[in-house]
């Protein structure tokens, strides 16, 4: 498990009131491990202005350094070993949790004798790591995967859109679905991820960093380019799809979708489609207006709090227009807002909109004439008709 050892503590996402890359790209600063720094600008409890530069992935001032758990994984397997393992006798393939990579064969399952080992891996072990993988943990975010629901709702939407190229950034098990379920030759989907295990499972893998655009191999930005140019058809469509770690800088990933949206037009895809899994609360504020926010909540299978899909806070926002999604679960066609509406998200004829973002349904206040969240409708100040709390 490649555990953080790191122990400066992250810059506080409240604090920050801008960032970015530089313009100049030769300028800024790198990390060794994670490609070119974010510019941020901080605001500390005094109300004074700072600039400063910290690794995009981290989220800590300056470069991470090769002793920090990160650099163990740079010398993790860059090549897809797939077929090498499916050709590999039962018996002879495991998986060493201390190195973090594939044992095959006797001379390497011999070179990891004394360590921790997943001995005799079947096929579908292969076929689907994030099974099996234990998931990435770090100070700052840990790795969640979707759970079975949310990943049928995004292979819906897929099969709707008619995708023919969907690029997985940050979503290993997407990817891994999407392989088997919809079939390699109507639709390919490509991995963009940071954890560097994977590209040992997966023939189409990419080491990418979704916080500064950076691909972390030599080479990965021409092997994207060439899988963009390989799309078949004139009329084909691709969709990118991307699930951030919790905390992620938003501002930063939307700059980075919009940088591998502007690569697929390049490519000539007659549509490109971006969405992304983030809470409705900080979308509202980070991905708008670039992306809408649909009532679909996405929940994961690895996460207390988020496995279950009528509690998550988590939501689907895209660029994909409401007429052209498949229904997401517990909702209906709302014809006056032309989209689907949660059923926990009725339409208030008085305010002419849906207006609930996250159950339980607010509640219309005939006096000061809006919808106000139903545990405020006693004690929300009415007069004013601004509510402090709402
Ligand atoms: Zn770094
Ligand atoms: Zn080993
Ligand atoms: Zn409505
Ligand atoms: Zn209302
Ligand atoms: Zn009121």
């Amino acid at each position: 498990l490649m555990r953080s050892r790191d122990r400066r503590p992250a810059l506080q996402v409240a604090s920050i009131q801008q960032c970015g890359l530089d313009a100049a790209e030769e300028a800024a600063p790198a990390c060794p491990l994670h490609g070119p720094m974010l510019a941020l600008v901080l605001r500390d409890g005094a109300g004074r202005f700072t600039r400063r530069h910290c690794c995009s992935f981290t989220r800590r001032p300056g470069a991470c350094s090769a002793k920090s758990g990160a650099a163990s994984a740079l010398s993790a397997p860059n090549c897809c070993r797939l077929d090498e393992a499916l050709a590999t006798p039962r018996r002879l393939r495991a998986y060493c949790l201390n190195c973090g990579r594939l044992a095959l064969g006797s001379s390497e399952l011999a070179a990891c004798a004394t360590h921790q080992l997943l001995p005799r891996l079947p096929k579908r072990r292969l076929l689907a790591p994030t099974v099996f993988l234990p998931p990435l943990t770090t100070r700052q975010s840990s790795q969640y995967f979707f759970s079975p629901p949310s990943l049928a709702y995004l292979l819906r939407l897929v099969r709707r859109l008619r995708c023919r190229q969907l690029v997985c950034v940050g979503c290993p098990r997407l990817h891994e679905a999407a392989r088997y379920a919809i079939g390699g030759r109507r639709c390919r989907s490509l991995l963009l991820d940071a954890d560097l295990r994977l590209a040992e499972f997966f023939p189409d893998c990419l080491a990418f960093n979704m916080f500064n655009a950076a691909f972390l191999r030599p080479g990965g930005r021409d092997r994207f380019v060439s899988w963009l140019a390989a799309k078949r058809g004139s009329d084909s469509v691709c969709l990118i799809v991307a699930d951030p770690p919790f905390g992620g800088l938003l501002t930063p990933l939307m700059d980075c979708l919009q940088h591998l949206a502007d690569l697929a037009a390049a490519a000539g895809h007659c549509e490109v489609f971006t969405a992304v899994a983030a809470p409705y609360y900080l979308g509202k504020r980070w991905l708008r207006p670039r992306l809408s926010l649909h009532d679909c909540q996405l929940s994961y299978a690895n996460h207390a709090k988020l496995r279950s899909a009528s509690v998550s806070a988590v939501r689907l926002f895209s660029n994909v227009p409401e007429s052209r999604l498949p229904p997401p679960p517990g909702t209906s066609w709302c014809s006056v807002c032309a989209r689907h509406s949660a059923h926990w998200n009725p339409h208030c004829a008085a305010c002419g909109t849906c207006a609930t973002l996250h159950p339980p349904a607010r509640l219309h206040c005939q006096r000061c004439n809006r919808c106000v969240k139903a545990k405020y409708i006693d004690s929300h100040d009415c007069r004013s008709g601004l509510s402090a709390k709402n």
